[in-house]
């Protein structure tokens, strides 16, 4: 099941600041056991039919769910002290999300396990046909630091509901969530279902050395290729949940009122870290002025006059990145906010007034709080912008006018997003989550979860009594004009 390629050694991604990874030649899960035991262990596992009844999957999901949630104020004060969470925030995003995930799937996966029949058509009956979903084996999990719990916790979700063993590599750069996802998990599963490796970029290459049966990897474009890369020297599928510019389009006729507040909501949640927030918005220039004011009005009763004083405002994952954002602050003309203190991880809600789309704030994937504002003339040319970069993984759209909504929604591509709102498309479980072109490959949550972890086995049973034998040389006219009828 998994196969280890010594070949593979070169990275363009190299030196991150805070990878605390352990070094390739000493790789160990969480509980000291090297990867190959790791692979002895799940592959023995796997074979022997343990992780396939329907009763085992429930009892695994049932156990995580329960371990969740005794786990509650663990998870909040972990994602606290990594990121500065506030509490609800991390109850909603981390914590709750988990949950109705877990529920989600409890509730439907007898149904979604069952064989599906096909018609067999006039060339298979009376035999009979269906689709199998059967797991995959051994799938490797590799996790970003902005939604720690949920974006490890939902994925190995949707591997354990389809009957999989799991690898899980959370992200180094919020050491406190690692930590946790370790010890929840090692105290509800043995490391032959499920093993958490810890570490940063090097842990993440070494384990892509071997051959999995899938790889699911949510974080950045620039790594997902990298992952893609090596992915495809030893041929493990992959799903690739990545990010990129999420454009949010503001037209003269919407309800500019809660337009600026659910923009501002969605922005400035987790300080601005989430890969589907609006990442720029074009605003038609004759409500310009009026948006950006609402926007700092939003900022200001959200967050209070000094947002660092506010328990609802989160912190930037390290000093590191908090640097970066303060250069693109440093770069542009700032509208409202812009205060910083690198020390404490801070950047204020900021939303800087651009002028065009040269600016090094549209260069790049913000991922931090600050929201470039640009003026647009008509919609035509917003489509001829977003057409020009890269497909985002969100889009959102603020419009009254049936035919702009038909216009955006259905000549731009993107992954998922929203009509008058932001971030929403995610809490429907049984909507697809993914990307599309550079933001992502393939998708989950809820069903989309089972079939990316599960294989579809296509199944003829055929009778063993009746044999046409139209099928077999020699053919002859007769049989010629059969097919002719049948398929010409
Ligand atoms: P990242 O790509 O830097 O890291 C993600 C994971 O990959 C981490 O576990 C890290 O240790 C590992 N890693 C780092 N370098 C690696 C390498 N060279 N080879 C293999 N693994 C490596 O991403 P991040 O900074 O943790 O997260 C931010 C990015 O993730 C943003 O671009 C955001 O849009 C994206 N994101 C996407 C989604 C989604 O669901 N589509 C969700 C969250 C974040």
């Amino acid at each position: 099941m998994l196969h280890h390629d010594p070949s593979i050694s070169s990275d363009p991604i190299e030196n991150r600041p805070e990878n605390h990874g352990q070094s390739t030649t000493n790789l160990l899960s969480s509980r000291g056991q090297t990867i190959e035991a790791i692979n002895k262990l799940q592959k023995d596992y796997f074979d022997a039919g343990h992780t396939r009844p329907w009763e085992t999957r429930d009892k695994n999901l049932r156990l995580l769910l329960e371990a969740i949630q005794d786990n509650k104020e663990r998870i909040l004060a972990a994602a606290a002290k990594d990121l500065g969470k506030p509490e609800t925030e991390s109850f909603i995003t981390e914590y709750g999300f988990s949950l109705s995930e877990i529920r989600n799937l409890r509730k439907n996966l007898k149904r979604w396990m069952k064989p599906k029949r096909i018609n067999p058509g006039i060339l298979i009956s009376p035999g009979k046909t269906r689709i199998v979903s059967e797991p995959l084996g051994q799938v490797l999990i590799i996790g970003p630091w902005n939604y720690p719990i949920q974006l490890v916790l939902a994925p190995l979700v949707g591997a354990i509901a389809a009957g999989n063993c799991a690898v899980v590599k959370p992200s180094e750069l919020t050491p406190n969530c690692s930590k946790l996802i370790c010890d929840i998990l090692g105290e509800i599963f043995s490391e032959e279902l499920i093993a958490v490796f810890e570490g940063g970029a090097q842990t993440s290459k070494e384990l892509l050395n071997y051959r999995w049966d899938h790889i699911f990897f949510t974080g950045s474009t620039k790594v997902g290729r990298s992952v893609a890369e090596r992915a495809a020297k030893t041929l493990s599928p992959t799903t690739l949940e990545l990010g990129g510019k999420s454009p949010c389009i503001v037209s003269e006729d919407c309800n500019l009122k809660l337009a600026a507040r659910r923009v501002t909501w969605g922005k400035f949640m987790n300080a601005g870290q989430t890969c589907v927030a609006p990442d720029y918005v074009l605003v038609h220039h004759s409500v310009k002025s009026e948006f950006l004011k609402l926007c700092t009005a939003n900022v200001k009763q959200f967050y209070g006059e000094d947002p660092m004083k506010s328990r609802d405002y989160g912190r930037i994952v390290s000093k590191h990145h908090c640097e970066r954002l303060v250069n693109f602050v440093e770069s542009g003309r700032v509208y409202h906010g812009g205060v910083a203190n690198i020390e404490e991880r801070y950047l204020s809600p900021t939303i800087m007034d651009i002028v065009d789309d040269n600016d090094p704030l549209m260069q790049e994937e913000i991922f931090g709080p600050i929201m470039p504002v640009i003026a647009y003339d008509n919609i035509a040319d917003v489509i001829k912008k977003v057409r020009e970069k890269e497909r985002p993984l969100a889009l959102y759209l603020f419009a009254k006018d049936e035919k702009v909504i038909e216009d955006i929604s259905r000549n731009l591509s993107f992954g998922g997003g929203c009509i008058n709102d932001t971030i929403m498309q995610l809490v429907n479980h049984n909507m697809p989550f993914g990307g599309v072109g550079s933001s992502g490959i393939g998708s989950y949550h809820g069903p989309f979860s089972f079939d990316t972890f599960s294989h579809k086995k296509a199944l003829v049973v055929q009778n063993s009594w009746f044999d046409i034998p139209l099928r077999y040389p020699p053919f002859n006219k007769l049989k010629a004009m059969v097919f002719e009828g049948l398929l010409g």
